[in-house]
C-alpha cells in the first residue's frame, strides 16, 4: 500500500515535470499572437498543389510575372565580378542611396540627402523597421482598410494598438477625411497610407491627399507613413505622393522600392526616405537586426534607378491591358461586384452574393471559404479580403499571363454558377 502511494506520487511529479516542460517549450506570445502572412500562405499552397501535378493558377501573390530586366541582371553580374562580397555599410551603399536621392528629386519633386535614406531587405523590413523605431505600447496607428495584410501585425508587434478606419467599394475603398479626423485620439501617433493601394488598386488624386494632408495638419505629434511601393504600377498619370505637401515634410515617411516596378521581387531591396531622426532610429535598429541589405543586390538596384526607365513603362502597360481584361472578365460574372483599380495589379470585387450557397454538400460561409473553393473547384489561388480587414471581398492578383488570366476567370465563372 505504501509502495503504491509512492509509485504514484512519482508518476504525478512526472506528469507535472512533463507539462512544465511542454510549457516552457513554446514559441513566445508575440508570435503565437501573431497572424501567418495570409497572401505567401496562399502562395505556398498554390506552389504545393503544383508539384502534385494540380495544374492551378496562381492569382494569389502579388509579384510581377516578368524578368528582372537584362541591364539590371548584368549590373549584378559585374558587381559579383568586381567582388562586392562584404558587409555592405548598414544603410545602404552610399551611390545608392544618391541614386535614391535623384529619384525622388527627378520624379517625384522631394529633397533628400543620402543621410535621410535607409535601404532595407524589402520595402517589407523597412515598413517594420518604421513601426518598431517610433511606436510603442500605449500608441495607436491608423490603418486605412482594405490594407496590405502585414501592416496590422507589424504594428502589433512594435506593441501599438492598429486603429481602422474602413473605407467600402461604393467609395472606392478610399477613406475621407471626416473618417480620418473621427479616428484620431491624443494616442495617435502614426497613420500609413498606400497609394496605388494594395489590395484595392485605388489611387488617391492629389485634392484627396491634399485633403487628409489639411486634417494632419493640426496634428502635429502624427507621423506619415507613406507606402508608395506601386508608384509606377499607376494607370492615371502622374504619382501624387503625400510628401508634396509642405505642412507635413517634416514628418512624412515615403516608403518604396524596387520589387514591383522593375520586377525585382527577389532581389530584397526597399528603402526609407525619412525626417533624419527616424533614418538614425532605423539604422541603429537594423544594425542589430539584419546589417546592410544583400551588396549585389544593392548594385543591381542601383542600376534600375540610373538605367533607362522604358522597362518600368513597358510593365506598366502590361499591367493596365490585363487590368482591363480581368476588370471585363470578372464583371460578367454574376454575384460579383467589381470596381475598376487605377492602379497596383489587383482587383478586390465583393463576393458576399456567394455567402450561404453550397455546392456538392460544400456550404461557402465566408470569403475564406470561398476562396478555398476556388482553389479546390477551380485550381486558381486568390486571397480572402479577411486578411486585408474586407471580409466581403477577395483579392485576385493580375501579374499574370493574359491567357492565363482568361483561362483563370473561365474556370472561376463556372465554378461559381455552380453555387446555388
Ligand atoms: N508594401 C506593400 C503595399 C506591398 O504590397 C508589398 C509587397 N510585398 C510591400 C510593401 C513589400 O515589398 P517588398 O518587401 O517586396 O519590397
Ligand atoms: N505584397 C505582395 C502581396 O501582397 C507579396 C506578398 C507579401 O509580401 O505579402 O501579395
Amino acid at each position: 500500500m505504501h509502495f503504491q502511494k509512492k509509485q504514484k506520487i512519482i508518476t504525478l511529479n512526472f506528469v507535472l515535470y512533463y507539462i512544465l516542460i511542454l510549457k516552457m517549450l513554446q514559441v513566445s506570445r508575440r508570435i503565437s499572437e501573431l497572424s501567418t502572412s495570409e497572401t505567401l500562405a496562399m502562395s505556398a499552397k498554390s506552389a504545393e498543389l503544383r508539384t502534385r501535378g494540380i495544374d492551378v493558377i496562381n492569382l494569389s501573390v502579388g509579384e510581377p510575372d516578368f524578368f528582372t530586366p537584362d541591364h539590371i541582371k548584368l549590373a549584378a553580374k559585374q558587381a559579383i565580378d568586381k567582388n562586392y562580397s562584404f558587409y555592405s555599410p548598414v544603410p545602404g551603399f552610399l551611390e545608392l542611396r544618391q541614386a535614391i536621392c535623384q529619384k525622388l528629386k527627378g520624379e517625384n519633386q522631394l529633397d533628400f540627402a543620402p543621410e535621410q535614406i535607409v535601404v532595407s531587405n524589402g520595402a517589407k523590413q523597412s515598413v517594420c523597421n518604421i513601426f518598431l523605431s517610433i511606436v510603442g505600447k500605449n500608441d495607436e496607428v491608423i490603418i486605412p482598410a482594405p490594407f496590405w495584410v502585414s501592416y496590422p501585425e507589424m504594428v502589433k508587434l512594435a506593441d501599438a494598438t492598429p486603429v481602422f478606419v474602413s473605407a467600402n467599394i461604393e467609395n472606392d475603398f478610399k477613406i475621407t477625411p471626416v473618417q480620418l479626423e473621427e479616428a484620431i485620439t491624443p494616442k495617435t501617433r502614426a497613420i500609413i497610407l498606400c497609394s496605388p493601394s494594395n489590395p484595392t488598386g485605388s489611387v488617391y488624386s492629389q485634392q484627396e491627399l491634399a485633403a487628409l494632408a489639411q486634417v494632419l495638419e493640426h496634428y502635429p505629434n502624427i507621423i506619415i507613413l507613406s507606402d508608395e511601393i506601386y508608384e509606377h504600377i499607376n494607370y492615371v498619370g502622374k504619382h501624387q505622393s503625400i510628401a508634396q505637401f509642405e505642412n507635413l515634410r517634416e514628418r512624412t515617411v515615403v516608403i518604396n522600392g524596387v520589387s514591383k516596378c522593375y520586377a525585382m521581387t527577389g532581389w530584397r531591396i526597399g528603402w526609407i526616405a525619412a525626417p533624419k531622426w527616424i533614418a538614425d532610429a532605423c539604422n541603429k535598429l537594423q544594425g542589430q537586426f539584419t546589417s546592410g541589405a544583400c551588396s549585389v543586390s544593392q548594385k543591381a538596384a542601383q542600376a534600375a534607378y540610373e538605367g533607362d526607365q522604358i522597362c518600368v513603362a513597358e510593365m506598366r502597360k502590361a499591367f493596365e491591358r490585363r487590368r482591363d481584361l480581368v476588370v471585363d472578365l470578372a464583371s460578367k460574372i454574376d454575384g460579383l461586384k467589381v470596381n475598376r483599380p487605377q492602379g497596383a495589379f489587383y482587383i478586390f470585387p465583393e463576393c458576399k452574393e456567394f455567402f450561404g450557397k453550397s455546392f456538392g454538400g460544400r456550404k461557402i460561409l465566408n470569403a475564406s471559404d470561398l476562396a478555398m473553393y476556388l482553389i479546390d473547384q477551380a485550381h486558381v489561388a486568390c486571397v480572402a479580403g479577411d486578411a486585408f480587414g474586407a471580409p466581403e471581398c477577395i483579392r485576385m492578383s493580375y501579374a499574370t499571363s493574359d491567357d492565363k488570366l482568361k483561362t483563370a476567370f473561365k474556370r472561376i465563372k463556372i465554378a461559381l454558377e455552380q453555387l446555388k
